[in-house]
């Protein structure tokens, strides 16, 4: 039988430089550095995976950085922003943080028609990111980076989309994926799955003049969503398949299997399985701590480890002039 799908998985985006990307997610947000891979499909470039000590499905961001790429564009047909959940009280912390290190952030400010706090802020390639304030999320963080414990990241948050037409985005949401309408301010729809907590929510904005967003460095190149198991998944296939939409095989990421559909609003989606999870090739304590490839990539090791940069996970300098 079909199990429904629990929440968001991982949210994948395109970055520039490799280092830069490191210093921000681990240094300045204070994610853990959980998986050093490849991109399968072109080996030559890392595929960084950032998230909770183990990588918990709905913890995980990941980049694919390309040196030297041209920035996208923010638009319709494209998740706008991935907002992560950091404790109550906690935004005033982040802001002076976020501050003294230089970082593209907004003041801490109550979201119109819904109760709560965000602060807005861009990565170096200018990824819209968000800190939402939450009550009563359980998950534990992350604590072996820079933040501690009383303000860390306890995962996603949610995603927002932006649509022309958020009809057509919802729909997709309510009718083909399970997902229930749970509020809605002015331009603003927001949908959940499961208990609706952090985590689960994707929200849809209207902005009919918006351009036609373009997938390239500093945007969300797709979303993924978590199923509990292979039979799930195959079970979520033939039904997306037999409602139009052009749904793609199996796909074995090594740490999850994937299958990827454009919701008809254009923003690509995933449905990834929750095992076998980021241990499969190192142990907890050491993730992200050396490069991991499939097997069969493995015969190609020493010349993929000559072409990709240098990386480390290491201490974020202050900016001159970013301290008080
Ligand atoms: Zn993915």
């Amino acid at each position: 039988m079909k199990q429904p799908i629990e929440g968001l998985h991982h949210v994948t985006a395109i970055a520039r430089d490799p280092q830069a990307n490191v210093d921000f997610y681990t240094g300045i947000l204070g994610l853990r550095l959980v998986k050093k891979t490849v991109n399968f499909d072109d080996p030559g470039t890392y595929h960084f995976y950032y998230g909770d000590e183990q990588g918990t499905p709905g913890t995980i961001l990941t980049f694919f950085p390309w040196p030297g790429a041209r920035l996208g564009t923010h638009g319709a047909g494209q998740a706008t922003a991935t907002a992560f959940s950091v404790p109550e009280g906690s935004l005033g912390w982040w802001a002076e943080r976020l501050d003294r290190l230089g970082v593209d952030a907004e003041a801490p400010r109550l979201r119109p028609g819904f109760d709560e706090e965000v602060i807005r802020l861009r990565d170096p390639d200018g990824l819209a990111l968000e800190l939402v304030a939450r009550a009563g999320d359980t998950r534990e963080p992350w604590t072996g980076g820079p933040v501690p414990a009383a303000q860390a990241i306890r995962g996603f948050d949610g995603v927002t989309l932006t649509a022309w037409n958020p009809e057509v985005t919802t729909a997709v949401l309510r009718d083909a994926m399970g997902f229930r309408p749970i509020g809605e301010g002015k331009d603003r729809f927001r949908f959940a799955v499961g208990d609706g907590g952090p985590g689960t929510r994707v929200d849809v904005v209207a902005r009919p003049d918006a351009p036609r967003g373009h997938v390239a460095a500093g945007t969300v190149h797709h979303v993924a969503f978590r199923l509990p198991d292979d039979a799930t998944q195959v079970a979520w296939h033939e039904e997306l398949a037999g409602e139009g939409f052009r749904v793609s095989p199996v796909l074995d990421r090594q740490y999850f299997r994937s299958v990827y559909f454009r919701e008809r609003g254009g923003v690509l989606f995933e449905l990834a399985t929750d095992p076998p999870g980021f241990a499969r090739d190192e142990p907890v304590a050491g993730l992200g701590g050396s490069l991991r490839l499939p097997p069969w990539l493995e015969p190609d090791r020493a010349r993929i480890e000559e072409i990709l940069p240098k990386v480390e996970v290491r201490e974020v300098p202050v900016p001159r002039g970013g301290a008080q």
